[in-house]
């Protein structure tokens, strides 16, 4: 996508959203967004700059006063009504997110799903919130902790979930208590403003959560750097997060990564096939292969690699692509034109590395998808686990098959990986899922199903390249936006030293 400015154009501009209004940016700058199946103009961005980040900071330091004052069992009441709406305005939230970014219907309807249930869940957490007492050490004296908000948080998030990514930091950081200066992409800015707006209408008070738009370098800089907000919560490619982590940790801040993936999926010998190639087309090329889970890697027992070839061939090539507004489109386009260019340069990269390609492998531009960037879904056979391919995030709809001899070996290729997040091994043998479970060196395993599907209320996240120890969702989450305070009350009217009396 073109980074020029648009002017003149008359699609609508969009402005950030501080303190319950709209602020244009101060930088001059415009930003198109486009919808990436047609090449419609829907908006251009006025791109935010410092100013406007220090204005979004200290307004959300200023509503954070109020806010950590209101008790959690109320803000709770407040994500509940979020949840309440996002559930009505459902529809209407999916079919924006698939004309700005191209997910398909059915997937975006799941991606604001997962936010309903995400401030579903967290709402029941204002009235736990749990700390722990513990007896002292000394008579008449007691113990406890709490969770205090930090204060003001970054969320910096990417456009392939929109709604849910936001989400599982959104909710967290304000059931504990905190204000949020949240930059989205560049790529979503117009379902980043509704989704604001909503929680606005649903009770939220303005300047709690404010949005600043425009692209990594003009906004997403001031955010990490601005010396009011203390933690960074960012979902994104290794590289900007591993450059958030070092500038982060210039500055003593917190930072909590959730970055890329490389995940594979293993076909024993003895696995009930049918359902091994439904959930590698659903896991490879669902959200048309833009996900941070997507199976990029099928380490497939030789004894069924030629079976489950040709069965995933059939299925590719039943896979309709199209508008992702039509319902029944299975693939839709990739967002922009650089990502576009990006996966066709891998699959470029694999045919020079003397992989074998199965089918796809290239971009698709006749009759109604002429003007959108799509495509075909894309797979290798015959890789090995050196070649680029098997080792770099491509994040698109291209997955390699590499053949395997055993479980070990599998085990072996599957965490060779410079990420972490997710695994999964098709098996019908209970000691082969068992030993997975326990060597997958991934922070999410799945046996008998796909890469994708996580639930709110577990943990999420991975390891090495993936993150840095943190996890999404879950209460686990809670743990990114909070500092443990321990409290002492010593009621003995005396000084009792610790360690010492
Ligand atoms: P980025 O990691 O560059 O972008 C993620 C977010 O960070 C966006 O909001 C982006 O802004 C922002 N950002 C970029 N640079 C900076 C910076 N220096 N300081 C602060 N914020 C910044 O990913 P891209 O969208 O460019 O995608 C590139 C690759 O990243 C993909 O091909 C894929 O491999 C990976 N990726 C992984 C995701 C995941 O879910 N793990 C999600 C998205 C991408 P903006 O986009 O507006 O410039």
């Amino acid at each position: 996508m073109s980074t020029q400015a648009t002017a003149g154009a008359d699609a609508p501009v969009l402005e950030s959203w501080i303190g319950g209004r709209s602020v244009p940016g101060s930088t001059g700058q415009f930003y198109p967004d486009i919808n990436p199946a047609t090449g419609e103009l829907l908006g251009r961005t006025s791109v935010a700059g410092a100013a406007e980040v220090d204005l979004a900071a200290r307004t959300a330091y200023e509503a954070f006063k109020k806010w950590r004052l209101t008790p959690a069992p109320r803000r709770g009441e407040i994500l509940y009504r979020i949840a309440q709406l996002i559930q009505e305005r459902k529809e209407e939230l999916a079919r924006l997110m698939s004309r700005e970014m191209g997910k398909v219907l059915f997937e975006a309807r799941g991606d604001v799903q997962e936010a309903i249930d995400e401030f579903y869940y967290m709402a029941g957490e204002g009235r736990r919130l749990f700390g722990f007492t513990t007896p002292s050490e000394m008579p008449n004296k007691f113990a406890y902790t709490v969770r205090d908000p930090v204060g003001v948080v970054g969320l910096i998030t990417p456009w392939n979930f929109p709604i849910a990514v936001p989400s599982w930091k959104l909710a967290p950081a304000l059931i504990a208590g905190n204000a949020v200066v949240w930059k989205p992409a560049e790529d979503t800015p117009l379902v980043s403003l509704e989704f604001v707006k909503l929680m606005e209408e649903a009770g939220l008070p303005p300047g709690v959560v404010n949005v600043v738009l425009g692209p990594g370098k003009q906004t997403g800089v001031p955010v990490v750097e601005h010396p009011l907000i203390r933690v960074i919560s960012f979902t994104g490619s290794t590289q900007t997060g591993r450059a958030i982590s070092v500038e982060a940790a210039r500055l003593g801040k917190r930072v909590t990564l959730e970055m890329g993936g490389k995940n594979a999926i293993t076909v024993m010998d003895d696995a009930n096939l049918d359902l091994a190639t439904e959930a590698i087309l659903w896991s490879a090329f669902g959200t048309t292969g833009q996900r941070c889970t997507a199976a990029s890697r099928l380490l497939v027992h030789e004894a069924v690699v030629d079976e489950l070839q040709e069965r995933l061939v059939e299925g590719v090539q039943k896979l309709r692509l199209g508008n992702p507004l039509d319902e029944d489109t299975n693939v839709g386009p990739i967002v922009n034109e650089k990502q576009l260019t990006r996966v066709h340069g891998y699959v470029e990269v694999g045919r020079q590395e003397g992989a074998q390609l199965l089918t796809g492998g290239e971009t698709v531009q006749e009759g109604e998808l002429a003007q959108g960037y799509f495509y075909r879904p894309t797979i290798f056979t015959r890789v090995s686990p050196d070649m680029r391919i098997a080792r770099e995030e491509i994040f698109g709809p291209v997955a390699v098959i590499i053949p395997v001899k055993s479980l070990e070996e599998a085990i072996e290729i599957n965490n060779d990986s410079e990420y972490g997040l997710s695994s999964s091994i098709f098996t019908q043998d209970v000691n082969k899922a068992m030993q997975a479970a326990r060597d997958l060196t991934t922070g999410i395993v799945y046996i008998n199903h796909g890469t994708t599907g996580a639930e709110v209320h577990l943990p999420f996240g991975g390891t090495r390249g993936t993150g840095n120890g943190h996890r999404e969702a879950s209460v686990q989450a809670l743990d990114s936006f909070t500092e443990w305070k321990t409290v002492y009350i010593d009621y003995s009217g005396r000084l009792q030293r610790a360690q010492i009396d």
